[in-house]
């Protein structure tokens, strides 16, 4: 099962990524199509320094996002 809604709210109030909430941290980067994430300053450098541009949140994630366990 998809937990569809929380997916969706992930990326609104914090990092795509890690999910950090401190608007200090904030910044934006962008997926190969143009539009704009909201990750923090960490992920935002990750990404930049990354080959080539994630199409999608779900394929940043999958790039630089830390491997976390879920339960
Ligand atoms: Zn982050």
């Amino acid at each position: 099962m998809r937990m569809g809604n929380r997916e969706r709210r992930a990326g609104e109030g914090g990092c795509a990524v890690c999910g950090t909430t401190d608007a200090r941290m904030l910044a934006f980067t962008r997926l190969e199509d143009g539009t704009r994430v909201v990750v923090c300053g960490s992920h935002k450098t990750a990404h930049r320094r990354s080959e080539k541009m994630a199409r999608s949140i779900d394929e940043l994630r999958v790039m630089i996002g830390e491997r976390r366990k879920t339960g």
